[in-house]
Order: C-alpha cells, then structure tokens, then sequence
C-alpha cells in the first residue's frame, strides 16, 4: 500500500556552498544542509516534492542539461569506504547496529546508483560501490558544546592515534549523541554538513551528522520510524544525503547547480512514494535486512531528476 507523506515533512532545503577549505577547521567553507521548516522553500527547485511520486521538475533547476553543472574538481572513485566516529555516549542505543547495517549495504544499490550519472573531466564514473570500514568512539573528548572546529579534529585524533585509518577514499562521519551540542546551527540551521580538510597529510572527506532524536522536528521526517529508532532512522537519510554529495562533490568544486545546491540538496526531504509498516512508519526503500525512509537524490541524466533508484 501507497501512502503519501504529510507535505509538512517533505518541504525542502536550502543549503549553503561557498568556496573550499584547505585545512580543518575553517568552518565558514562547509557545505551545511538545513532544516526544512515546513514553509516550502525551495518548492521553485522541487516542483513534485511532496505528491507521493518520484517527481521530475518540468524544468531542471540549474544550468546545464540535467539541472547540475561540473566546476572541473575531482569526484571519488572506486569504492568509498564509510568510517563512522560514535561521538558522545551511544551506550545502549540501537543506532550503532542500524546505521552500521545502513552504511554496509547502500553499496550497490539502485538508490545509491544514481550517483553514477555523475563524472569527472576525464569521463571517469563514480562507482556504485560503497564498504563500510568501520568504527570508533570518542567519549566526549572536545565536550558536548561542539564547534566547527571541533570536528576535524575528531576526525584527526580517530586518525592519528590508529582508532581509524587515514584513507583518501574514506568518508568520514562524526556522529554525535543526542546530549551534544553543534554550536554554529545543527538543529536551528542545519541537521549535518560535510566538507574536506587536509589531515594528517591525507586530504580526508568528513561529515557531521548529529543525533536527530535531540531535535525530531526539525531533523526527522517522521516519529515512528522503520527500525523504531526516531534519530537513527533520521539520520540514515542525511548520513546518505552527505554521503552522495561528497562522493560528487569532495572538495566542492564539482557538481553543483548555479544555486550553489548539489545532488542532495536539490532533492533533500522529498521521498517519493512511501509504504507504511505495521508500526506505524513509513519507508519507501530496503536496504540490506532493513527498510528506510531515505530521501531522494538528483539523476544527472535525462534531463535531471529527483528518484529513488536509477
Ligand atoms: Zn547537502
């Protein structure tokens, strides 16, 4: 059975894009993904959000052919491997099995393919291909008040101490407790972001993405969720929003659109059709052994598109 979601939950995003950084923390230079707040805005850019379908814009929202343009840069290549950093205290909480199996079966999917519309100068395509490298915890070694700085320096510290490898075909999430804090927006502005540094040496790919259960309504698209786990659930979806825009855009000379808007953005918090569980959730994909309410992601083909699978 088909359900629709609430147009208060599929609302679109704006995001930020500004110039890259070359060293952590420079915060002014990550690419932030903000909140919906439920008022439309982008509504321009994602005429079908929200109808319960894979929508196709009657007019692709940027420049170029399938509404995002190439800016030279470099995209990932092969397999990315996905790192996660557990900051906070995630002791008991079931997010740590269910985005572990998230980040270990995305990989080759026909959501995750959609990523292969999308090359570099050299015609090179990314790949549909993504392993999970795995994990480490940090109990709170910068606080519970983080900064933008702070992060890079998470990252640096799994790295350098050999919690973690320094791969330059990782992708490197920072995920933080409910009890913790991003100070520069997360919850008001933003529900995680991703950019580049160079760290130990390595030019490393990282993201935040924060504990959506600290603000459900305004990080999570629904309550009930498919894996009964509100802020896990919520976060798998910006865990792959940032994962596909630093898989197309790393260091933020890319992919975009003239909006400054990557893949994701152009279709953050629309998630085509939907079915509902038993528990009163809905989700509109399965990965692996479990169902998700993932977001959908821009086809750089066809003219540009919001879908699902590709
Ligand atoms: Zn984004």
């Amino acid at each position: 059975m088909t359900w629709r979601l609430p147009a208060l939950v599929a609302a679109s995003a704006i995001c930020m894009m500004t110039m890259p950084m070359l060293a952590p923390g420079d915060s002014d230079n990550a690419e932030k993904d903000i909140k919906p707040d439920g008022k439309g805005i982008g509504s321009l850019l994602n005429p079908g959000k929200g109808n319960g379908r894979d929508a196709k814009p009657a007019r692709p929202g940027g420049g170029g052919s399938n509404g995002i343009n190439y800016h030279g840069g470099p995209v990932m290549l092969g397999t990315t491997t996905v790192y996660y950093i557990w900051y906070g205290d995630w002791s008991g909480n079931s997010a740590t099995t269910i985005l572990t199996d998230f980040a270990s079966s995305i990989g080759g999917s026909p959501y995750f393919n959609i990523n292969t519309t999308y090359y570099d100068g050299a015609n090179r395509h990314v790949s549909n291909s993504v392993a999970f490298g795995g994990s480490t915890t940090d109990s709170y070694s910068r606080g519970s008040a983080l900064t933008d700085a702070d992060i890079p320096a998470i990252v640096s510290s799994a790295i350098t101490s050999g919690r973690l490898p320094g791969n330059p075909n990782g992708a490197y999430f920072v995920l933080t407790s409910a009890d913790v804090s991003e100070t520069s927006g997360f919850c008001t502005t933003y529900c995680g972001w991703h950019t580049y540094g160079t760290l130990p040496g390595t030019a490393i790919k990282y993201a935040f993405v924060g504990n959506a259960a600290r603000c459900p309504s305004a990080c999570a698209a629904q309550t009930a969720s498919p894996n009964d786990n509100t802020g896990a659930d919520a976060m798998a979806s910006v865990i792959a929003h940032e994962l596909e825009e630093m898989i197309t855009d790393p260091k933020l000379n890319a992919w975009y659109d003239r909006r400054g808007y990557e893949n994701a953005d152009k279709c953050a918090w629309t998630f085509g059709s939907v079915s509902l569980l038993p528990n009163g959730a809905y989700y509109n994909m399965t990965l692996g052994a479990r169902n998700f309410l993932i977001q959908q992601n821009w086809v750089n083909a066809g003219g540009g598109y919001c879908a699902k699978s590709y």
